[in-house]
């Protein structure tokens, strides 16, 4: 368990920003990690906000919703550099569902993060291949902090890293997660992907 370096509650001007990276496949409670950190923050007194791409409209448009229904307010944002014109003076900034994200989410991270900013990202590590998600593999090089979560494996049990897509679509963002994917250790993945 991810437990943070340095609480304080300075405000971000006196302080070193960090970037922390949450990744794994679908299933994987990446979003559950990221409210808790956000909600420590919250306790520290710390001002944070929260961004996903509006592409992701799975739930409501204006929360971050992970699947056991915790649920904490967040702002949609079409691009990357809607980020850094929105975070304002927050200490802390969380991003959820970062592979979505077109690439110059790479510079604005750093951009927060070298402002003084704790930024704390949540993200699918692989795509339904098996293949890496940009631009979450950039993301994770310049990160302070990575935290790989595990889903288990829907058909034997182990530990799970893949998502495995059922339906033979080969779009890579299909959303509705719930019926299109399910979680396969690396044997089951190898022997289930289409
Ligand atoms: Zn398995």
């Amino acid at each position: 368990m991810f437990v943070e370096p340095s609480p304080n509650t300075n405000k971000s001007s006196d302080k070193k920003g960090q970037i922390e990276v949450i990744c794994g496949s679908m299933f994987s409670g990446k979003t559950e990690e990221l409210i808790r950190r956000l909600n420590r923050a919250r306790i520290a007194r710390l001002k944070v906000e929260i961004f996903k791409p509006s592409i992701d409209k799975r739930y409501h448009e204006h929360d971050v919703v992970s699947h056991n229904e915790n649920s904490i307010r967040s702002t949609p944002v079409q691009f990357a550099g809607d980020i850094l014109l929105l975070a304002g003076d927050c200490d802390v900034v969380g991003i959820d569902e970062a592979q979505f994200f077109d690439l110059d989410l790479i510079n604005v991270v750093q951009k927060l993060a070298n402002q003084g900013k704790r930024v704390i990202l949540a993200g699918l590590d692989m795509d339904f291949e098996g293949k890496p998600f940009e631009p979450m593999p950039q993301l994770m090089a310049m990160a302070e902090y990575v935290t790989k979560v595990h889903a288990i494996c829907m058909k034997c049990g182990s530990l799970a890293a893949f998502s495995l897509r059922l339906s033979s679509s080969m779009d890579k963002v299909v959303l509705g997660e719930k019926e299109a994917y399910e979680a396969r250790c690396r044997k089951c993945f190898l022997e289930d992907k289409k």
